[in-house]
C-alpha cells in the first residue's frame, strides 16, 4: 500500500459504499491508520491509497477512528483553518468549514456508530469526506481560481 499523490486520477472518482465489512476491510483500515501515521497524517482516506471505496481512518491525541460508508447528519456553526493534505504535500489552504457535525457510518467491524464531533475532530471528517466525492483542498483555494481566470482573460485579451 502506497499514498497516492495529486494529480493521481483516483483522488478525483466518486468513491462506492462499502457493501459489506468483512476481515478484509479490517485489515485494510488497520494498514491506512499505520501508514498514515508514519507520514505523520492525522487522517487518510482510501482513495489516498488508490481504493475507491467509503472509508477513511483518522487519529487525534492517540483516539484513533474507523468510518466505513459515513454521512454527514447536521452541521453547526463555522471556521476556518489552514489545512494540508497527505496527497498534496506542497499544499496549504485556509478553509472554511463547519465547526460543528453529527457523522454516522459504521466502524470496522460492522457495527453502526454515531458521533457528535467539532474543532479539529469536526473538520478532519469533513477533509476526507471530501476526498470520498473527489473533492481536494486546492478546489478551495480562491487564489489559485483566481489567477487561473485572469489567465483565462489573459487569453481573450489576445
Ligand atoms: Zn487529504
Amino acid at each position: 500500500m502506497s499514498l497516492k499523490f495529486f494529480p493521481d486520477k483516483t483522488l478525483r472518482q466518486i468513491c462506492e459504499p462499502i457493501k459489506k465489512i468483512d476481515a478484509e476491510i479490517h485489515e485494510l483500515s488497520r494498514k491506512m491508520l499505520v501508514l498514515m501515521k508514519i507520514n505523520n497524517g492525522i487522517g487518510l482516506a482510501a482513495p489516498q491509497v488508490g481504493i475507491t471505496k467509503r472509508l477513511f481512518v483518522c487519529e487525534i491525541e492517540n483516539k484513533p477512528l474507523i468510518l466505513i460508508n459515513p454521512h454527514i447528519i447536521q452541521t453547526s456553526g463555522e471556521s476556518k483553518m489552514i489545512e494540508g493534505c497527505l496527497s498534496l504535500p506542497e499544499r496549504n489552504v485556509n478553509i472554511k468549514r463547519s465547526h460543528k457535525l453529527l457523522v454516522k457510518g459504521f466502524d470496522s467491524q460492522g457495527k453502526e456508530m454515531q458521533y457528535e464531533m467539532a474543532g479539529l475532530w469536526a473538520r478532519v471528517i469533513q477533509h476526507e469526506m471530501d476526498h470520498l466525492d473527489g473533492i481536494l483542498i486546492c478546489d478551495y483555494d480562491k487564489n489559485m481560481q483566481k489567477k487561473i481566470k485572469k489567465n483565462m482573460q489573459d487569453v481573450m485579451d489576445l
